[in-house]
């Protein structure tokens, strides 16, 4: 070829226009058979192709077009030329050259039509090895076209290329068929390369897309061929083995992907039947293939066949067992790990569910009824079997190397495969009933997935985000989610270990969700233990820490799961997750708290389990509050408790050892003060029993040093809550400390604070109060707030130390009443919550009573009143608020300081006392605080009632008994000693003397100063004995008519020891000897010789001075003197010791100096007597009854007269009253009561005294004088009296005998008490005969009458007048009144409420009586 044509062909267009020219010019010469010889042409064809090439290769395309031209110019003229062979190859290998260098996007156009020339041209294989030429030309352009229409740089119409590239490998296998080219390893290779085994599954879909009239013209020359064995060596086939199984795994592809009619083609199994013919003679191979054709033949049935269930059952032995013999010897092989790799995608395969009707659906429908457990057992066995096989797998070109540099393994994703493969098949066979329970794949399955998750375990490339973990965690959850009977469920327990073991692979998320699937699975679970040791692993697994609190609580909402904590069975798991410790501790706690505050009644061997676990003292002593019942706990605490007191000492306490203390603290005082507990009747603690009752009950222990070490507790832990508040308040909690259950704080701190309210102990009681206060201030818990405050606002004393601003909380207090009490009734708040509310207006009242604003407190009262009425459970019920209400009416009423006009009268003290004792006993408990709320209320009754009866002349034990009822069940020492020396006050107020001695020996008892013992309770009780045989002797002896009379007369004569007179008198002497009144009295008023216990506390010292007191009074009485002297001027200088605790004494201070005054008087000491009672007026308590001022003045009145001479006072008006206590309310009935009296007065042996009563100008105390306004006459300080008299308050007349030596006792008892009423007539009424009964009746009917006339309402001052004068003409009357009250005030109960605050009930019995 001339040089001109190489340069033209790399010149311009125009050149190559030239050079194409030349050529076509050179091909018609050369056609004319001009310038040839043998190879001529082809060689000048190869020469100018070749300069093409080297065009194409300097990247000239701009002139393809016209090379196609040459080239089509000169190729119909190319023929193979027989000497030569290489000259054909050449061309081929040219031809070859610049069609692959035209397969590219710019010359698409060029590169069709180039390829359209080759193709136009016959196959023609001049050599064997020609065939790769072509081949090579019709892969190249069918993957050139095929990419380029994936690039969509080309029309659908270009896939006729595609059909065309097909069409000529057709041609070229049928020509390679007809020249018995027996390269099939090359070709394999080739055609796995480019077309099949090495290709995508994304390219084979696209391949079996293409319409099989197409494809079959390449498919049935290309299997056509391979079936020909021209003698290829055995060798060579074994080396080819892997390319046939590539083959065939491709063909599997492409007829899987058929659209049009999958499975259809067979491919796969039209090869395999080839290659089993062409292996047969090659072992083992031989057997493989068979084994894999029968298998594919078998996956591709499209009809159901009865049978198939046992083919398939058999194939799968087939294999296993191959694969035992087999597998030892050829394990190493490669075509054995070819094999192998190639089951595995089979498998894979097999589960294709892509498209929409999976291929090998009638396959696994097959596999599915009676005995598919049978089945599936087989298959899973073929899979392990293959699995176990599959661990010497190395290198296969079927498998794909893992691209992780850390990993490069085939094997490990092959054994992961497998597994995936189980589990998915698991997860598509169709689960019923009895399939469930069938047990026999349970082996094969477990052993597959127990070894796949060994393999995931040691795989380097997998993480949370490898897709085959992915698939696992998803294929294991389908697994877990369908467990729906015991059997599965043991099914999936030996997989735990297992999945813990590669959970570090699963991403949290994913965990979660397995571990949620477990929990709801583990119900099957037949072990309890262990549903629940999977349970709380995925409750554990919550770190959301409310979310955490709700799935405990719905998981403890199930009683079944009640036997150990989430914390606990969670360290057992399985599952067991990784938690951090900050993370345990969160468990722990939240758990904790679930349990102790969702459950109302934790189980014991829940709080056990809890316990176990615990992480800190504070946990032991939240435990321990739900544990009290249990000593071992008790004992736990007390151990907790002197440790950190031993720790205290060394260094301080941390805030949470604080808390504990205060905890635990609580706990050893709970349960100490339940074993203290007694069961008492109420009969055993009647009154001249009680001492023998103290012994017979082994009550020895009760004293106030025992309980001193309960007041210590509960001290002890209000200072360590204190003390952790304190802190608490200072610096934040840090987040991962233990959250403080705040509510078990202010629990606890309630329970220490009523227990020192309710043993007494005031000031240890405030502390407590305020500190809760405080804290339900700064937590804004207002049920504990109010409760606190109520604390306060209930106390008449408020003590003088305290750091409280009361008239604040009272207005912060209000603005949260206002706001809480409307929405009491919306039913978010409990009984409790009710009480509270109610009880804190009760309170407030008083409060505002003590500050004078009368009316505010009225309109307190009526709020908590009608407050109340709005509860349909409290009415008609006596509770404890309608009983508080009745208390602080009474208090306002007694207490009152100045007589207001304006306020309406209302029942005297003594008849609302009545009532109240009946409330009391019809007490209906709501709700928890209210028996606590009724205990402190009885505390201030007793003494109020006390004072307030023993001021009127009056006995009211009816708080007493109950009370002390209630403090001996407790065993409370010093509420004990309260009640007794109130007691005692009323037996010196009535000179029961014998009893006030018994009462001493009591109290000696309780304060721990002298216990009683066996011989001195029997000493009493013996002689006991013939007191009430004397009383019981008269009955025969016909002196029963007089006692009976005498009864009927105690009823109406209160004359003082007269109905004392067979009975209690003989005890004198005996009680003398061994009473504790022979020590010296001296005692209480010396601080050296007080007890040391006494010592210490303020409260004390005031009890044991009080005690000492009535001591002195009762020596007094008994005339023992000689120690009064030097006692009076010693108690003296003990009150000016101390003021803050002679405050402390409060009323019992004045009835000290009454008691003194009265001494004196008795002493001839008339001057002084004088001044002390002067200074007594003086005194000032803030709430008082208003009779002590009465009786400071009947006592300064009758010093007055008996200084004076003689003479004079006879001038003087004096009648004789032998009623103390007149009432002026007395009307009527007078008569009968009179005679009565008079007659039986007479009929006494004895002489009756003669009493002086006062007029009342000199009565008159000073204060409340200027509230007598609405007299007529008021502002005169010698007029009449009027309304400045309390009617209510029983205006006291002083009583004095004409015998002079009678004259200060008598008269000191303003005292002595007039009836044993209350004992004797109940006592009498049943022993004595009916006609006393009748008489006590008509007694009783009397009174009735009496009573309906009372307090009329001074409504006009003519009406006053006139009220005063009929009570002036019958003065005697009166007598009757002191007799009558307590029967009477139970009929009068209602009367006199405030008219204007009453309810309709009472205003027509108001009406009844305004017109009376
Ligand atoms: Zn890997």
């Amino acid at each position: 070829m001339s040089a001109d044509i190489v340069n033209q062909l790399k010149g311009t267009r125009s050149d190559v226009k030239a050079a194409a020219t030349t050529i076509e010019w050179k091909f018609r010469e050369f056609s004319k058979g001009i310038g040839t010889n043998d190879a001529y042409p082809i060689r000048f064809e190869l020469s100018v192709l070749r300069q093409l090439c080297l065009a194409l290769k300097d990247n000239l395309h701009q002139h393809a077009d016209l090379y196609c031209d040459i080239v089509a110019t000169m190729l119909p003229h190319m023929e193979p030329c027989e000497e030569k062979p290489s000259l054909w190859e050449a061309h081929l290998t040219s031809l070859r050259y610049i069609h692959h260098g035209l397969c590219q996007e710019k010359t698409l156009k060029e590169c069709q039509k180039m390829y359209g020339l080759i193709r136009s041209q016959r196959c023609r294989l001049q050599e064997e090895g020609d065939y790769k030429f072509y081949l090579d030309i019709h892969l190249t352009h069918f993957n050139g076209i095929h990419l380029q229409m994936q690039k969509q740089t080309l029309p659908i119409a270009a896939t006729d290329q595609l059909y065309d590239a097909l069409e000529a490998m057709g041609v070229l296998f049928d020509t390679m068929r007809q020249r018995k080219v027996a390269k099939n390893a090359a070709l394999l290779v080739q055609l796995n390369e480019a077309l099949f085994m090495k290709r995508s599954r994304g390219f084979l879909k696209s391949l079996s897309a293409l319409p099989s009239e197409c494809t079959v013209k390449m498919y049935d020359p290309l299997l056509k061929l391979l079936s020909c064995n021209w003698g290829i060596p055995s060798f060579e086939l074994s080396n080819q083995f892997s390319e046939y199984l590539g083959l065939v795994l491709a063909l599997m592809h492409i007829d899987i992907f058929s659209i049009e009619a999958p499975l259809q083609q067979q491919l796969a199994l039209q090869l395999l039947r080839i290659c089993r013919d062409l292996y047969r003679n090659i072992s083992p191979q031989n057997y493989a293939i068979q084994l894999l054709y029968y298998y594919v033949k078998l996956l591709y049935g499209r009809e159901a066949t009865p049978t198939f269930k046992l083919t398939y059952i058999d194939l799968c032995k087939k294999f296993v067992a191959f694969f035992e013999h087999k597998g030892a010897t050829h394990a190493k092989e490669q075509w054995f790990m070819d094999l192998l790799v190639f089951l595995q995608r089979v498998q894979t395969l097999l589960l294709q569910s892509s498209s929409k009707a999976p291929p090998f659906d009638i396959f696994w429908q097959q596999l599915e009824g009676d005995d598919s457990p049978k089945a599936y057992t087989a298959h899973f066995q073929l899979l392990y079997g293959c699995l176990v096989a599959a661990v010497n797998v190395v290198r296969s070109p079927l498998g794909t190397s893992c691209t992780s540099d850390a990993c490069k393994s085939i094997r490990r994703h092959c054994l992961l495969s497998f597994g995936m493969c189980a589990l998915e098949a698991f997860n598509n066979w169709q689960h019923t009933t009895e399939k469930m329970t069938d047990r026999t794949h349970h082996k094969p399955f477990l052993n597959i997935l127990v070894y796949t998750m060994d393999v995931a375990k040691n795989t380097k490339c997998l993480g949370p985000t490898a897709a085959e973990i992915v698939k696992l965690v998803r294929q294991l959850a389908l697994v877990i989610e369908r467990v729906a009977c015991p059997e599965q469920m043991s099914l999936l327990l030996p997989l735990m270990e297992p999945l813990q073991q590669i959970r570090p692979l699963i991403a949290i998320h994913d965990m979660h969700c397995l571990l949620r699937r477990i929990y709801k699975a583990s119900v099957h679970c037949q072990s309890s233990d262990m549903a629940n040791r999977l349970q709380s692993s995925y409750l554990a697994a919550q770190t959301n820490p409310s979310r955490l609190h709700t799935q405990l609580c719905v998981h403890y909402h199930n009683a079944k799961n009640s036997e150990k904590c989430v914390y606990e069975w969670h360290e057992s798991s399985p599952l067991l997750n990784p938690l951090t410790p900050a993370q345990k501790n969160q468990l722990y706690d939240v758990d904790l708290l679930a349990v102790l505050h969702f459950l109302s009644a934790p189980p014991l061997p829940l709080l056990q389990s809890l316990l176990r676990c615990r992480r800190n003292d504070y946990h032991l002593v939240l435990l321990a509050r739900k544990m009290r019942a249990d000593s071992e706990m008790v004992r736990q605490c007390e151990e907790l408790r002197s440790q950190l007191q031993s720790t205290a000492l060394q260094q301080p306490l941390t805030r949470m050892q604080e808390l504990a203390i205060g905890h635990a603290s609580v706990s050893v005082l709970l349960e100490a003060l339940e074993a203290q507990k007694t069961k008492v009747s109420i009969k055993e603690t009647a009154e001249n029993s009680l001492e023998t009752f103290i012994v017979k009950n082994n009550l020895l222990e009760l004293n106030i040093k025992r309980e001193h070490r309960l007041v210590a507790l509960a001290t002890g832990a209000i200072a360590g809550f204190a003390a952790f508040f304190q802190r608490a308040d200072q610096e934040p909690l840090d987040c991962d400390e233990t959250p403080i259950d705040w509510e078990a704080l202010i629990d606890d701190a309630v329970a220490a604070a009523m227990a020192l309210s309710s043993m007494g102990y005031m000031a240890q009681a405030d502390d407590a109060w305020l500190l809760l206060l405080r804290i339900g201030r700064m937590l804004d818990e207002r049920f504990t707030y109010l409760r606190a405050l109520t604390h306060f606002l209930a106390q008449d004393h408020p003590s003088p130390n305290q750091q409280l601003q009361l008239s604040e909380e009272v207005d912060r207090a209000q603005e949260l009443l206002n706001d809480l009490w409307p929405q009491l009734k919306n039913g978010h708040f409990f009984k409790r919550h009710h009480t509270i509310v109610m009880l804190c207006l009760c309170h407030m009242a008083s409060y505002y009573a003590r500050q004078d604003c009368l009316c505010h407190a009225q309109l307190l009262l009526l709020q908590a009143e009608e407050l109340r009425s709005e509860f349909d459970e409290r009415l008609g019920k006596s509770d404890i608020v309608l009983i508080t209400i009745q208390t602080v009416r009474f208090r306002l009423e007694y207490q009152r300081k100045k007589r207001s006009s304006g306020l309406p009268r209302m029942p005297t003290p003594l008849r609302q006392l009545d009532t109240l004792v009946d409330s009391v006993r019809n007490f209906y408990g709501l709700s928890s605080v209210d028996l606590g709320a009724l205990q402190l209320l009885l505390a201030d009754l007793v003494r109020e009632s006390t004072e307030c009866a023993a001021n009127r002349l009056t006995e009211r034990l009816g708080f007493t008994g109950i009370m002390l009822n209630m403090v001996l069940q407790s065993g409370m020492a010093l509420r004990a000693i309260e009640v007794l020396i109130s007691w005692l006050w009323m037996n010196l107020q009535m000179e029961y003397l014998d009893k006030a001695q018994s009462k001493l020996r009591l109290l000696d008892h309780l304060l721990a100063i002298k216990p009683l013992s066996l011989t001195l309770v029997e000493q009493p009780s013996t002689k006991g004995v013939p007191a009430i045989a004397a009383k019981d002797d008269p009955k025969s002896n016909g002196i029963s008519e007089l006692t009976s009379n005498m009864l009927l007369m105690q009823l109406v004569e209160p004359i003082r020891k007269q109905n004392q007179l067979d009975v209690a008198t003989p005890k004198f002497p005996a009680i003398h000897d061994s009473s504790p009144s022979s020590l010296q009295l001296q005692r209480y008023v010396s601080k050296q010789e007080a007890p040391p216990h006494l010592r210490e506390c303020m409260q004390l010292q005031c009890i044991y001075f009080i005690v000492g007191c009535l001591h002195a009074r009762l020596s007094f009485l008994k005339r023992e003197n000689d120690q009064l002297d030097d006692f009076y001027v010693r108690a003296g200088s003990w009150l000016q010791e101390d003021s803050a605790r002679t405050a402390t004494l409060g009323s019992m201070h004045l009835v000290q100096e009454l008691y003194h005054v009265n001494y004196l008087r008795y002493r001839k000491k008339h001057k002084e007597a004088i001044r002390y009672a002067e200074a007594g007026l003086m005194l000032k308590c803030q709430t008082v009854d208003i009779n002590y001022g009465f009786n400071f003045m009947s006592q300064l009145k009758t010093a007055q007269v008996e200084l004076r001479p003689a003479g004079k006072e006879k001038a003087k008006t004096l009648r004789r009253a032998l009623a103390f206590n007149t009432s002026p309310e007395i009307k009527g009935r007078k008569a009968l009561v009179e005679t009565t009296a008079k007659t039986k007065a007479s009929a006494s042996a004895r002489k009756t005294p003669r009493f002086k009563i006062y007029t009342e100008l000199e009565l008159r105390p000073p204060i409340g004088s200027g509230s007598s306004s609405s007299s007529s006459k008021s502002g005169i300080e010698n007029t009449p009296p009027s309304d400045h008299v309390d009617l209510n308050a029983c205006q006291a007349i002083e009583i004095s005998d004409d015998d002079s030596a009678f004259v200060p006792a008598s008269a000191a008892a303003a005292v002595a008490a007039p009836l044993k009423r209350s004992q004797s007539v109940p006592v009498k009424a049943t022993k004595t005969r009916s006609a006393r009964v009748r008489n006590q009746l008509k007694v009783a009917e009397i009174i009735e009458l009496d009573d309906t006339v009372e307090v009329t309402p001074p409504t006009t001052s003519a009406a006053t007048a006139k009220r005063y004068q009929t009570t002036d003409a019958r003065s005697t009357r009166a007598r009757n009144r002191q007799a009558e009250e307590t029967p009477a005030t139970t009929r009068g109960r209602t009367r006199g409420k405030v008219p204007e605050l009453t309810p309709q009930p009472e205003t027509v019995s108001l009406r009844r009586r305004q017109r009376n």
